[in-house]
């Protein structure tokens, strides 16, 4: 019997990709060149994007025409930066050397984020983006083994913020991190777009992460407050 068909992939405005390889010889290089195929990690990683952060196309941002995607042998993992228009994703040859394909597929999902998401007008914590970037690999399944729940503040930053926003969205829906973002299109952040998305202000909602992960000790009710004294911004839903 023929396999089920696959269902039509949505049409998402993938951006045009290039890529740029400052040395062919580091062996960085033939670890990525041998393990992945560069346009189709890089769409995969913005078909990603536009998946878990955007969910429909006329929701996926259309501005960004051009990723360069440039293997360079530098210190650190990656990094993105670019204009509304035209973003370059900087990866290292060096970091390369030991990745398996499931790890650069992660990193550049993680980067790809940063060439889409919204940043409250710049205002956005960088925990937050980290964190909403982390969260986008973790829904993606690239999931290093190092990774784990935890954390000592919701805006920690990359795995940390990660897990708390996927607990957040498995108790208000697969809409929450989504909203968030957009919260952060056209306005300025303000910490109140999670009590606009969720009902509660953000200490709080670590605070109950933090006794479902068993590590908060306290004994507040998860149903007996709703920060009413605190007024939302935005739209309600
Ligand atoms: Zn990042």
């Amino acid at each position: 019997m023929p396999p089920p068909p696959t269902p039509p992939r949505p049409d998402w405005p993938l951006p045009t990709i290039s890529l740029r390889i400052d040395d062919l010889s580091h062996r960085g290089i033939k670890v990525f060149l041998d393990n992945v195929d560069p346009i189709t990690i890089m769409h995969d990683a913005a078909a990603a994007v536009f998946q878990w952060l955007y969910v429909t196309t006329d929701k996926a941002p259309k501005s960004v025409q051009t990723i360069q995607l440039v293997l360079r042998h530098m210190d650190g993992i990656a990094y993105t930066t670019g204009s509304e228009t035209t973003k370059e994703v900087h990866f290292s040859c060096k970091y390369i050397v030991d990745c398996g394909p499931d790890e650069i597929r992660g990193v550049l999902v993680h980067e790809v984020v940063h060439c889409y998401q919204y940043n409250g007008k710049d205002a956005c914590p960088g925990g937050l983006i980290e964190g909403v970037a982390d969260w986008v690999r973790l829904r993606a399944g690239f999931v290093p083994p190092h990774w784990s729940p935890g954390g000592s503040r919701w805006d920690e930053g990359y795995h940390v913020t990660a897990y708390f926003l996927q607990w957040l969205t498995e108790r208000y829906g697969e809409g929450t991190v989504p909203e968030i973002n957009e919260l952060m299109k056209n306005a300025l952040y303000d910490e109140r777009i999670f009590k606009t998305v969720t009902g509660r202000k953000v200490s709080k909602l670590w605070k109950l992460y933090k006794e479902h992960l068993g590590e908060g000790g306290g004994t507040s009710s998860i149903t007996s407050e709703s920060d009413a004294e605190e007024p939302s911004i935005g739209e309600t839903r």
